[in-house]
């Protein structure tokens, strides 16, 4: 079965977190970083007071195997010094950045009388050496060493070098100037502190090198919490992107079948109209009159309605006289008249042929004889002016609705009226006769 997009994406979280996890279980796997000091390419010299004014010697005995010997002639004193210098970089102002190392390893063999003797970094700095005379006012930061600690390889911890008093008390004028640093070391070596005793000291370095790590651990943790913070951040916005795509696809469809719905709806509702209109008088058509009817029925309001019948007087002759097309425009205008002349409650529809039908509601039987009287009288006045000028007229039958009456007791009195009115000489108004003295 395919996989889902969520159930994907959760493989690859579970990737990674794996991943995440051996990474920070590498860590000790990544190699050391590793700095050999001696032997070195670097130029290699001896120095001692001798070369300002003092007697202590410096000499060589193996260049090669960075073997050397001072001799401390005089009684030991601070101005007496004597050591091995490896220039770094430049050697004056450019110098190597040591700060990523965690620690010195050397092997030094030693023979003589000292007790303690020094591993040395200076660092030039911009604040407070200077290039003509580097050798002086660089910083020393040193480390002691104990005769006694000698013994094959010796681990000296970066932490463990300080600056030298002497240097402090020349230079160090402010409080950072205390800190060792080691970002531009300019040259380093090994040498007898002051106050060595007088006698020859023997020296042979064996090996000498720095050791970091490339990347710390801290740092390490750090690319992966990157990492992570990354990933989630992709995640989420995707996640975002995805849910506001869906959304906006969603409100598109429902506006879409919201339209849809709107427009079908209008769309019956207009055939429902049709179908209940009557396309030439645009009055009710029967089907239309019948659902009224139902509606007058089934609520049992007959009481106070008035059934008002109206039929075109010698229509026959109309259609025989000016021919069936002036018939139906002559249907037409009655039709709009009665719709016109009508109130918004009362219901008019075409009964069939040349007669309609007025149903109004809460009507007396003087108040439907003005309505029907209006009427005629309207068509009667009027000239219908198709091809030739001609009048029609009316007849009306009304009646009005009796308590617990059903639409053909009703009608069949407003028909019967509207016989009279015919066979009073037609163009009349004319209520039932049970109905006249309603009120
Ligand atoms: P009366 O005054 O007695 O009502 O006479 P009349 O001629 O109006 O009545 P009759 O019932 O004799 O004739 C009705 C005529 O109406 C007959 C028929 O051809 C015509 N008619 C019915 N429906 C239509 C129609 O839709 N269009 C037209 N043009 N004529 C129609
Ligand atoms: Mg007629
Ligand atoms: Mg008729």
């Amino acid at each position: 079965m395919p996989s889902s997009p969520s159930q994907i994406r959760l493989r690859w979280i579970y990737i990674a977190f794996l991943l995440s996890l051996l990474a920070i279980l590498a860590h000790g796997l990544i190699p050391h970083r590793k700095l050999e000091l001696i032997p070195s390419a670097d130029i290699t010299s001896l120095y001692s007071d001798e070369q300002s004014g003092g007697n202590t010697r410096a000499e060589w005995i193996d260049r090669d195997s960075y073997h050397f010997r001072c001799t401390y002639i005089d009684e030991p004193a601070s101005s007496k010094y004597c050591g091995m210098n490896i220039a770094q970089g430049d050697g004056l102002k450019q110098g190597v950045d040591f700060s990523h190392f965690k620690y010195i390893a050397l092997n030094l063999e030693y023979t003589g009388n000292a007790p303690i003797l020094r591993v040395y970094f200076r660092h030039y700095g911009e604040n407070y050496s200077t290039r003509s005379d580097s050798q002086r006012t660089a910083k020393y930061n040193r480390s002691l060493i104990p005769i006694e600690h000698l013994h094959g390889t010796l681990t000296l911890n970066i932490r463990q070098f300080t600056v030298a008093d002497w240097w402090i008390a020349r230079y160090g004028a402010t409080q950072e100037l205390l800190q060792p640093e080691f970002t531009n070391i300019i040259n380093l070596g090994i040498d007898t502190p002051a106050n060595t005793p007088v006698g020859v000291h023997e020296f042979r370095v064996v090996s000498m090198e720095a050791h970091g790590e490339w990347i710390s651990r801290e740092h390490w943790y750090l690319v992966i919490g990157c990492f992570w913070f990354v990933a989630l951040l992709l995640v989420s916005f995707q996640k975002y992107v995805t849910l506001r795509r869906q959304v906006s696809d969603s409100a598109q469809k429902l506006n879409e079948a919201i339209t849809k719905a709107r427009k079908l709806e209008a769309e019956s509702a207009k055939y429902r109209e049709l179908s209940q209109i009557d396309q030439l008088t645009q009055t009710l058509n029967r089907r239309g009159l019948m659902q009224t009817i139902d509606r007058y029925d089934h609520a049992k309001s007959w009481f106070s309605t008035a059934v008002i019948l109206l039929d075109v007087d010698h229509f026959k002759q109309i259609n025989d006289n000016y021919g069936h097309n002036s018939g139906d425009k002559v249907l037409a205008q009655i039709g709009r008249i009665l719709r016109e002349n009508v109130r918004t409650q009362d219901d008019v529809g075409r009964w069939g042929g040349e007669e309609f039908i007025l149903v109004c509601p809460k009507t007396t039987a003087a108040g439907a004889t003005a309505i029907a009287e209006k009427i005629r009288a309207i068509i009667d006045y009027k000239t219908f002016s198709i091809e030739n000028d001609f009048r029609v007229s009316v007849s009306v039958g009304i009646s009005i609705g009796h308590r617990s009456e059903h639409f053909e007791d009703v009608y069949h009195r407003a028909d019967h009226a509207l016989y009279e009115a015919k066979n009073s000489g037609r163009n009349c108004v004319v209520v039932a006769a049970e109905d006249a003295t309603i009120a």
